[in-house]
């Protein structure tokens, strides 16, 4: 069972060969047993699961199953969920338990899916490791010396040690990739507007886009089919009709133009990535597809660009806890400002109020045009690079991340080359669009690798499909770590 595909699970769960009830407390079992060593998981609430499977059963037996019925999933704690404490990883929010669902929520429970937990993750999505969080680090499942990445990290780890049948993460700058590379896992961000950001907690709303994580781009392509859809309660959203994400998986790779941007396999890619980046290009060569060389001149700036933009946009978010109306007040204070101080102070975790203190800084007057202003122009110039390079080629691919997962504790003190790790996800952010990372192999320390494979907008179907056939040639995706007791 833990094996199975979202799929499988389906067709079993439909053929009655197992309840969700019995599926769902089999994941809390396991949660209950590797929890404490992983700590993927900040909120579980057995009750509300058991109850949603129970409900999900009925519906199984009545015949009125859709496709995820009664699979537990796991959702990352910046989607509010009604009844649900709803963290985001931080002290601010410790104790806030939801009012409403986000559309992502919403989305899930009419699909008649169990919400099996909130997923742990750097505060407020900001890091790159997810040890940031205030709930404590996660743990790689393949090495528990090793960080899982963020800020989805919680996510990746639980659908690595499975904990879960699949997962919900946000990618603001690399926050699905990164970990799903880490972790050795899939994970798409589709293009920005896809998914409704109602209900999810705000980082950096220009960037900031959900996206599904699971093992195989099958399954992705199931999640996507629930996650989408047009929700006027975003004024970002697209109003598309929904796609079948499905649809397209089977299609034969010949012909298919990958463009490989010289920038991805320059100077600070790890040889290891390397070696399996270029193995799996090899493969696509086998399934029919050519190479072509491109160029994004001005990705080299994406990092500095988007820790302009994306701290800006986070001062301006983050100015609503302010210990008024929810989230961490200071016990102690003697007028409304102090309050106000004192509350942000505590409640905040020190990488949080780096990125506040920046946002507010590039956005002051005399800084404004010199940071802001002068960003918002290198983002479009960094659109135009994509935009020129899809007139060579229908996907590009590169690395994911430029290692394998570092160890805990490794970069803690050095926010740049904290930074760096996202060196080769962020641009794709900057410009809203899609991209992915799925399996690769194996570093030589043993950690997974991620391809990355981006897409023009609108193009998730040709990505699933380009991952699926390479997932039908190829095992890594399939391999589970040790000692996670299978
Ligand atoms: N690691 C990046 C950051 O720290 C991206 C995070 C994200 O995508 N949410 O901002």
């Amino acid at each position: 069972m833990l094996n199975s595909s979202l799929q499988q699970l389906g067709s079993a769960l439909r053929a009655r060969k197992i309840s969700s009830v019995e599926l769902t407390q089999l994941y809390l079992d396991r949660i209950a047993a590797l929890n404490p060593a992983l700590n993927a998981y900040v909120t579980t609430n057995g009750g509300t699961s058991l109850a949603q499977a129970c409900a999900a059963d009925a519906l199984l037996a009545a015949g009125k199953a859709q496709p995820l019925t009664g699979i537990p999933i796991a959702q990352k704690d910046i989607f509010c969920a009604k009844g649900w404490r709803t963290t985001c990883g931080s002290k601010m929010l410790a104790n806030f338990v939801a009012p409403y669902d986000a559309h992502v929520i919403a989305q899930f429970n009419n699909a008649g899916a169990v919400n099996l937990g909130k997923t742990n993750m750097d505060e407020f999505a900001m890091g790159s490791s997810n040890e940031t969080s205030y709930f404590g680090a996660v743990k790689n499942p393949w090495d528990r010396n090793a960080v899982p990445g963020g800020s989805s990290g919680g996510a990746a780890c639980a659908v690595a040690a499975r904990l879960c049948a699949a997962a919900t993460g946000t990618d603001t700058g690399g926050s699905i990739r990164q970990p799903a590379a880490l972790c050795g896992i899939s994970g798409i961000k589709p293009t920005y507007g896809t998914v409704s950001r109602y209900g999810m907690i705000a980082f950096a709303s220009s960037l900031d886009q959900a996206g599904p994580m699971a093992r195989s781009a099958e399954d992705l392509a199931l999640l996507l089919n629930v996650m989408t859809g047009f929700d006027p309660r975003d004024s970002t959203s697209l109003p598309r009709d929904k796609e079948d994400y499905v649809r397209d998986l089977n299609k034969p790779l010949v012909g298919l133009r990958i463009g490989l941007p010289k920038e991805f396999f320059a100077e600070g890619l790890a040889q290891d990535v390397a070696g399996c980046v270029n193995a799996a290009i090899a493969e696509y060569k086998k399934l029919g597809a050519t190479i072509v060389d491109i160029s994004l001149p001005n990705s080299r700036l994406a990092v500095p660009v988007y820790y302009v933009l994306a701290p800006a946009e986070a001062s301006s978010n983050l100015s609503r806890y302010d210990g008024v109306r929810y989230g961490y007040r200071a016990p102690e204070y003697s007028d409304l400002t102090e309050m106000y101080e004192k509350s942000r102070a505590q409640g905040f975790g020190a990488e949080v109020k780096r990125r506040i203190m920046i946002g507010t800084y590039v956005l002051s007057h005399g800084y404004y045009d010199a940071y802001y202003l002068q960003a918002q122009k290198i983002r479009r110039l960094i659109a135009q690079d994509f935009a020129d390079a899809f007139k060579q080629c229908d996907v590009i691919m590169g690395p994911t991340s430029p290692s394998t997962a570092f160890n805990l504790g490794e970069k803690g003190d050095d926010p740049v080359q904290m930074y760096l790790s996202d060196i080769y996800t962020i641009a794709v952010n900057l410009a809203g669009l899609p991209g992915m990372s799925i399996p690769a192999g194996f570093g030589s320390n043993g950690r997974p690798v991620g391809l990355q494979i981006i897409g023009n907008y609108f193009a998730e179907a040709l990505m699933l499909n380009v991952a699926h056939q390479y997932q039908l040639v190829t095992d890594s995706h399939h391999r589970a770590p040790q000692n996670i007791g299978l």
